[in-house]
C-alpha cells in the first residue's frame, strides 16, 4: 500500500497557521487570537488578528504580523491598512477596535 504524497506548501502553510495559532495578544496575553486571511498565497500575505478580549487587532502585513504594543503602533501604517481591508474587518472590530477604529480613518 502506497501513502499519498504530501504537498510540503502545503505542510508550510498549515504550520504558519498553526504558529498563529499559538501568538497571544501582547497586551492582555488572551489566547488564541481570532485569524482573518485576507490575501494568500503560499503563506498568509495580508490578514488580521483580533484579540476578543481587549478587542485589540493587529494586522499582517507582507506575511508578517505586526504585534505591537499601543505606544509603539503607528497610524500611518495601520490606518491604511483598515482603509484597504475595512469591507472585510469583522464590524466589531470596524467600530470599536483597539488601538484604532473607524472613527480614525
Ligand atoms: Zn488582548
Amino acid at each position: 500500500m502506497q501513502s499519498s504524497p504530501i504537498c510540503s506548501v502545503g505542510v508550510a502553510h498549515i504550520l504558519k497557521r498553526k504558529l498563529l495559532d499559538i501568538l497571544a495578544c501582547p497586551i492582555c496575553k488572551y489566547y488564541p487570537l481570532d485569524l482573518f486571511v485576507f490575501e494568500e498565497k503560499d503563506e498568509i500575505v495580508e490578514g488580521l488578528m483580533t484579540c476578543t478580549k481587549c478587542g485589540r487587532w493587529y494586522p499582517i502585513i507582507d506575511e508578517i504580523p505586526h504585534m505591537l504594543p499601543d505606544e509603539l503602533r503607528d497610524g500611518k501604517d495601520d490606518l491604511p491598512f483598515m482603509k484597504r481591508w475595512r469591507d472585510r474587518f469583522p464590524v466589531k472590530t470596524l467600530k470599536e477596535g483597539k488601538p484604532f477604529n473607524d472613527k480614525d480613518l
